[in-house]
């Protein structure tokens, strides 16, 4: 029997699987992230009982994904403490000889979804988590999307909702998708965890025109087939027909978008989109 590892690198847990060649996964554990050797000592623990033909990692970031770096495969800028500059890549070759598909998790994620979830028959889909943080991943032409570095689509400026006075929760910037209206900007705004808030709450039209205007960005970038939206925050279904809403708005009819129903979705392998992600990476790996 083949079997493939998948590793879903997080800030807050680490979800390993091993799944059979038909993809099915046939064993997965969530680990606390700790420090890289704690946790490390428990990956390995986990998957040191199964022979894997190849394994896919999929990461939270900054991380290097340019092959042509003396880095490549570090997490790099985290301010995740004791994160910062660990060859994670490396530590996993070191211990397994095998081919390792490494990229962000919401790359991850989007291929995941591409493949098998949401995004199936397309070739182009751009999967964007809502959260503790936003962050974006793409697939183009069939590929996740990195060259020099990966998408960092959550910190993309955006222009403010009329009289929104809301001091942005990004350390970095004053003005950005994630300041404005990540779960913690969501929190501050209202003074009550987004889960707790009423559907029927005015904050979800203010969060519907960053997250459309976020979309909007993204279409006339890279022109996706579909866009695919998880996270914590998107639990909130009101959201999806404002966002298409605002987004209609928004485009003031510049680009012809495929029917918005179809176009902004949600995801259809829930809190597996990363690991069949990362299995399915590992698969093309070995291919
Ligand atoms: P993480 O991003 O840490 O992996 P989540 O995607 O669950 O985890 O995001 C957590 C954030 O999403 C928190 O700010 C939380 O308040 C918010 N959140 C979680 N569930 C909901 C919900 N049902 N509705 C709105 N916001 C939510
Ligand atoms: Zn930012």
């Amino acid at each position: 029997m083949d079997y493939y590892g998948s590793i879903e690198a997080g800030g807050t847990k680490f979800v390993c699987a091993v799944a059979d060649e038909t993809l099915t996964i046939i064993k997965r554990i969530s680990l606390p992230t700790m420090s890289p050797e704690e946790t490390l000592k428990q990956v390995f623990d986990f998957f040191d009982e199964y022979e894997l033909k190849a394994m896919g990692v999929g990461s939270f970031g900054p991380i290097d994904v340019n092959r042509k770096s003396n880095t490549y495969g570090y997490i790099t800028s985290t301010p995740k403490h004791g994160w910062r500059n660990v060859d994670l890549l490396g530590r996993l070759k070191e211990r397994y000889d095998i081919p390792i598909a490494w990229t962000t998790d919401v790359n991850a994620a989007a291929y995941g979804e591409m493949h098998l979830g949401a995004g199936k028959e397309t070739q182009s889909c751009i999967y964007l988590t809502v959260g503790t943080g936003i962050g974006g991943g793409a697939v183009v032409n069939g590929a996740v999307l990195e060259v020099f570095s990966h998408p960092e689509m959550g910190h993309i400026t955006v222009q403010r909702y009329p009289n929104d006075k809301l001091e942005s929760t990004c350390p970095y910037h004053d003005n950005c998708l994630e300041g404005l209206a990540a779960g913690p900007a969501l929190e501050k705004r209202t003074g009550t965890k987004g889960q707790s808030l009423p559907s029927n709450h005015e904050v979800w039209e203010i969060e519907a025109f960053y997250l459309a205007q976020a979309l909007l960005n993204y279409t006339l970038v890279l022109s996706p087939e579909k866009i695919i939206l998880g996270g914590g925050v998107m639990k909130q279904q009101q959201l999806f027909p404002l966002i298409r809403e605002s987004l209609k708005v928004q485009v003031g009819g510049y680009v012809s978008l495929p029917p918005l129903e179809e176009y902004i979705v949600g995801c259809d392998l829930g809190d597996d989109s990363g690991t069949i992600g990362c299995l399915l990476l590992a698969k093309k790996k070995e291919g």
